[in-house]
């Protein structure tokens, strides 16, 4: 899932998305509620006509934005109270009140609020988040359940999310508890924060052997390129990640051979595109020299050029391991794909 914080893919119009083929966007809950307001969003259609966007929607909590850009963040098991990092008013985000924003935003799945520690976490803390998570799922799954039919009758789905940082026993226990809640998905989050790639796939494995394979199974917040594949043969079938267009706007292109870091002086009379195994519209036209000279002269285009190729390759990347699924190669997919990224900038 491409991130759109703010209700837009930065540097993309939603005409580029339909391009790429992005049949789902994710929206950030604590951005479109301090601005410009889930009342307005709603009173307007929702999201989904606010943004004139027909795919599907998922919007997070809010509580991973809160607990990170947040300042002055207080932490009870009735909520979280944090000041906006836009004008220092205060809020207070409760599971009822995040359930609440996204049933008025209206995307197609929302998710429940979490508590979010810094990993590596002691371990009493990570309990202590543990048994908050799960009330406050509780407390979400409720008010969602009987709320839900007076948001205008859009069908959306409720995700639970799985805590319990890097203890494999704690995110067992975390699954069991929110199996309990009977969501129609569950997230794995509070991973890939800053552990080991290895940690992150174990704890995310722990999780995926427990939640029902039937039901779509979340990977929060991942990943690099190379390591999408891994968390597919665990059994992950989403995951979102800011990494394309952030990195885009920040001159690093991925393609099959590897990063591009275009500012490099070595691309300043390079022909080719920036991938040219890549089938992107932008790599049909342009050059690395000239992505390189927009780069360097600052021009809006380099972030809509960039933004554009990422977006793809990650995308296309997807499509490659949906095929890798069918034939039965995604272990070799993965090996390939991390051994031309270990090599470095083509
Ligand atoms: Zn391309």
């Amino acid at each position: 899932m491409p991130v759109g914080t703010a209700a837009t893919v930065k540097a993309l119009t939603n005409e580029a998305l339909e391009e790429l083929g992005a049949s789902i966007i994710l929206a950030n809950t604590y951005h479109l509620y301090l601005r410009p307001g889930h009342p307005l969003i709603h009173k307007l259609g929702g999201l989904h006509k606010f943004m004139s966007w027909p795919g599907a929607i998922l919007t997070d909590s809010g509580g991973y934005q809160v607990f990170s850009l947040a300042a002055l963040r207080k932490i009870t098991d009735e909520g979280v109270t944090f000041r906006s990092h836009l004008d220092g008013s205060e809020h207070l985000l409760t599971p009822e009140k995040a359930a609440e924003i996204q049933l008025a935003l209206g995307a197609d799945i929302a998710m429940v609020l979490d508590e979010c520690i810094e990993t590596p976490a002691p371990r009493d803390k990570a309990e202590t988040a543990l048994v908050r998570t799960t009330l406050w799922a509780k407390r979400a799954r409720e008010f969602f359940l009987v709320n839900e039919a007076s948001f205008g009758g859009m069908r959306q789905w409720q995700f639970g999310i799985v805590q319990g940082a890097t203890f494999a026993d704690l995110r067992r226990e975390s699954a069991r508890q929110l199996l309990e809640l009977d969501f129609p998905g569950y997230a794995v989050g509070g991973l890939a924060v800053g552990e080991p790639h290895a940690m992150t796939c174990e704890m995310a494995g722990e999780v995926t052997a427990l939640l029902p394979p039937e039901r779509p199974r979340y990977l929060m917040g991942v990943g690099r390129p190379e390591q999408l594949a891994d968390y597919v043969a665990l059994g992950i079938d989403m995951m979102d990640c800011v990494l394309p267009t952030r990195a885009a706007r920040h001159a690093c292109l991925y393609t099959s051979e590897g990063r591009v870091l275009i500012k490099n002086a070595r691309y300043a009379e390079d022909q080719r595109p920036i991938d040219p195994r890549c089938e992107c519209s932008v790599c049909k036209r342009y050059t690395r020299a000239y992505l390189r000279h927009l780069f360097a002269a600052g021009e809006i285009s380099a972030a809509i050029l960039a933004s554009h190729h990422n977006v793809h390759f990650y995308l296309d990347i997807m499509r490659q391991i949906r095929e890798a699924i069918e034939f039965g190669n995604v272990a070799k997919f993965s090996a390939e794909m991390q051994a031309r990224y270990a090599a470095g900038p083509a």
